[in-house]
């Protein structure tokens, strides 16, 4: 036959992998810290109060699901600004699309990347998020890695990053996670994003933020804090952003890419790559998960209870930080990390002595979703980790 021809079989998502293992685990008092969402004390991941009357609102209100286009909803990506850059008006210099999620984002900005620079090396911390490799290199990217954690001794090697920054060529990309880091939830200190910034502006560097858990950190403005500042110093940047976590809406593929140029014209030009991207890869993206951002966030009352309900997750998953750190010094540096996702100093084979010995599933990197635990759970997971010395 013609298939499989070239191809070569590919390995399964190993998470995927790790939630059938989790689901067919017998054991009472099993713990699942490796999915990738958010869950409440009860171990659900619920839908929004303030989605649930979004979409309440649409289903009644909505008389056409005719096309819209490839930018997507406009008032969606205008009612987000505000949230992302605050006070900053960057007026017809910031440009950009509905996406979807954050994962659309990424792969429209690294093919956008492609097109304006195709000697451009992308710069990619070391660890990051399993996706964005792949992301990248399906848009032909050179990647080049900066360390900028140790997991080991759970502390930024910002010193290295920098360095390693240092050498990248003028027109060369940095991708930065805003906030939240995932897997390791070191997000830089105000310093160090303004020392970054300073240094990808004399070198000519362009920032490719990724922002993916604004309001799961310490704030929503805190969390855009080192996005603003780059954006702000180096006067140009590309932020890719999802809703997907923030508004708890995963499935709806949620997301928008932004892109700031040096002046209006560029902008424009930017723009209408953009949009010859998009209708060449999605034409134009979902609309109900976007439309109900924008019912949530054109609304006082409603936008107030998403930052309540956001609230909630944000504090839910601080209040497990700070039991940890509590119940084992080992575990201190997790109280000032961000986010649900942290990454123990674990091997491969302690990680699968957890899930054997203990019923505990996390990848085999080490990472663990805060989430995932509650209050009741935590003495065992301690327990479960101190018996591996
Ligand atoms: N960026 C990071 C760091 C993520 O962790 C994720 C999702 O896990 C994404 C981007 C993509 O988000 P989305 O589900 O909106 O595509």
């Amino acid at each position: 036959g013609l298939f499989p021809g070239g191809l070569g079989p590919q390995p399964a998502d190993s998470l995927l992998a790790l939630i059938g293992a989790f689901r067919a685990d017998r054991r009472a008092g099993k713990i699942d810290v490796g999915v990738g969402v958010y869950r409440d004390p009860q171990g659900r991941t619920p839908v929004l109060r303030a989605v649930k009357e979004a979409e309440r609102r649409l289903v009644a209100g909505q008389e056409t699901k005719a096309y819209l286009g490839p930018e997507g909803d406009a008032g969606f990506f205008e009612a987000l600004k505000p949230i992302i850059f605050g006070d900053a008006d960057h007026g017809a210099r910031l440009v950009g699309l509905q996406t979807p999620g954050g994962t659309g984002a990424l792969r429209l900005a690294a093919e956008l990347i492609a097109r304006f620079n195709p000697q451009a090396r992308i710069w990619v911390g070391e660890p990051t998020w399993p996706n964005h490799h792949p992301i990248l290199q399906a848009a032909g990217l050179e990647i080049m890695a900066y360390q900028h954690f140790d997991v080991a001794t759970q502390r930024l090697t910002f010193a290295r990053a920098l360095d390693a920054l240092s050498r990248a060529r003028r027109g060369d990309v940095a991708l930065l996670h805003g906030c939240c880091h995932n897997p390791v939830g070191a997000d830089f200190d105000m310093t160090q994003w303004r020392e970054l910034a300073q240094l990808m502006r004399e070198r000519g560097v362009l920032p490719l933020i990724d922002l993916a858990y604004q309001g799961l950190g310490r704030g929503l403005d805190e969390d855009a804090a080192g996005a603003r500042i780059l954006l702000e110093t180096v006067g140009e940047g590309l932020l890719a952003y999802s809703c997907d976590k923030n508004f708890g809406l995963y499935r709806e593929r949620v997301g928008a890419l932004y892109a700031l140029a040096g002046e209006a014209a560029a902008a424009g030009v930017v723009q209408s790559n953009l949009l010859a991207l998009a209708r060449a890869n999605w034409s134009m993206p979902p609309d109900h998960g976007a439309a109900i951002v924008r019912v949530i966030l054109s609304d006082p009352a409603l936008a107030a209870d998403w930052r309540t309900e956001l609230a909630e997750m944000r504090d839910r998953i601080r209040g497990i930080r700070a039991l940890l750190a509590d119940a084992d010094p080992r575990l201190a540096p997790l109280r000032g990390q961000q986010g649900m996702f942290s990454t123990l100093p674990l091997t491969p084979q302690q990680v699968a002595r957890l899930r054997d010995e203990r019923g505990i599933y996390m990848p085999a990197s080490g990472r663990i979703n805060l989430a995932g635990l509650t209050a009741e759970t935590i003495p065992t997971f301690v327990d479960a980790l101190a018996s591996l010395r």
